[in-house]
Parts: C-alpha cells; structure tokens; sequence
C-alpha cells in the first residue's frame, strides 16, 4: 500500500514535470482524475492502524452474538474490521441510537490494545458501539468496551475481574464498572 502511494506519487509529479510550465493550472478534467487515483492511496489513519492491530491480536477475541438481537452489522469485530477500512463503525438497529454510523476513539482502542500488549489479558469483547446501552452511554460515542471473559473465566464467575479494572484505570480509563456495580454483574466496562 505505502509503496504504491509513492509510486502513484512519483508518476503524477513525473507528468507535471513533463508537461511543463502549463501543467501548474491543469484542467478541471485532469485535476478530477488525479484525485480519485490518489484516493486509495491515503495513509490509515491512527484509529485505522489500532483496529487493525487489534484484529491482529491473539489473545483478543470477540462475542459471534448480541444480548438483546440479532445484527451482524454491528458486531465487535466487524465495528474494528470497519474502522481498520477508514470507515465508521455500526450501532445496532435497537437500541438508544439505533443503525448510527461511529468512530472508534483512539484512546480506547489503545487501552484496549495495551490491555493484552502491556497486561498480557486475554480476553472477549461482549460490545463497542453495538447492542444497547443506557441513552447517554459513551459506548455510543465510541469510548467503551464491554468485556465478558478474562483470561478463560466469565466475568462473574472466578474471572479476575478485579485485576483487569486496575489495568484499564492504569491505562487512564475514566470510567471502569464490574461485578459490584449496577447492571455489571456479568461484564466489565472500560471507557475513556
Ligand atoms: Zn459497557
């Protein structure tokens, strides 16, 4: 991808250096074809570049369903395989803020990351944007998770919970529920 981008660059100035002078004011024609042959070439942008990294992270696994119905779309790991695309993730059609289109806040996608690269948890996300929260929820606004399992026990279950809410509040979390809190028995949440 990088080195296509220069070599599409490196044409496009070939052929204005060739054309000479003139070729400082092309023509509405040319120029509208310049831009969409440099369209793909644009570099990811940083919350493109974590998603992936994610996605390329063994011990970070995904929930394959909703709570509350059935969509697809608005998956965990379909929300990150959007935005490592540049495109907006998907909220579910029920819900609080129902078929909306969301950025994935970088600094939540970093602390995700970090959770597993930093604080070696392996663990599965329930939610991002998707499913249904509370009417203000940050998941909605891009800058929560939901996680169920950690280190191969449920949440609620013998997980350590407990561990894991520390580690999101060292990676400056501004929010962290669990087990103990209202409506978080079976999952945590970590927002930024
Ligand atoms: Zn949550």
């Amino acid at each position: 991808m990088k080195r296509l981008a220069v070599c599409v660059a490196a044409t496009a100035s070939a052929i204005a250096l060739a054309a000479g002078p003139t070729a400082a004011a092309p023509s509405p024609g040319r120029h509208g074809e310049a831009a969409r042959h440099h369209a793909p070439a644009r570099p990811a942008s940083e919350s493109a570049r974590l998603a992936r990294s994610i996605l390329n992270t063994k011990g970070i696994t995904y929930a394959g369903a909703h709570v509350g119905g059935t969509d697809k779309a608005s998956l965990p790991k379909q929300n990150l395989v959007d935005v490592s695309h540049g495109r907006p993730a998907r909220t579910s059609p029920w819900g609080h803020k129902k078929g909306a289109r969301v950025a994935l806040d970088t600094r939540m996608l970093t602390g995700v990351l970090k959770l597993n690269t930093q604080y070696h948890y392996r663990f599965e996300i329930s939610e991002f944007v998707g499913g249904e929260h509370s009417s203000t929820s940050k998941h909605y606004a891009g800058r929560a998770v939901d996680v169920t399992w950690i280190n191969g026990r449920h949440v609620g279950k013998k997980a350590d919970h407990r561990g894991f809410m520390n580690a999101c509040r060292k990676l400056d979390a501004t929010l962290v529920l669990g087990p103990g809190d209202k409506g978080h028995s079976t999952h945590v949440h970590c927002q930024w």
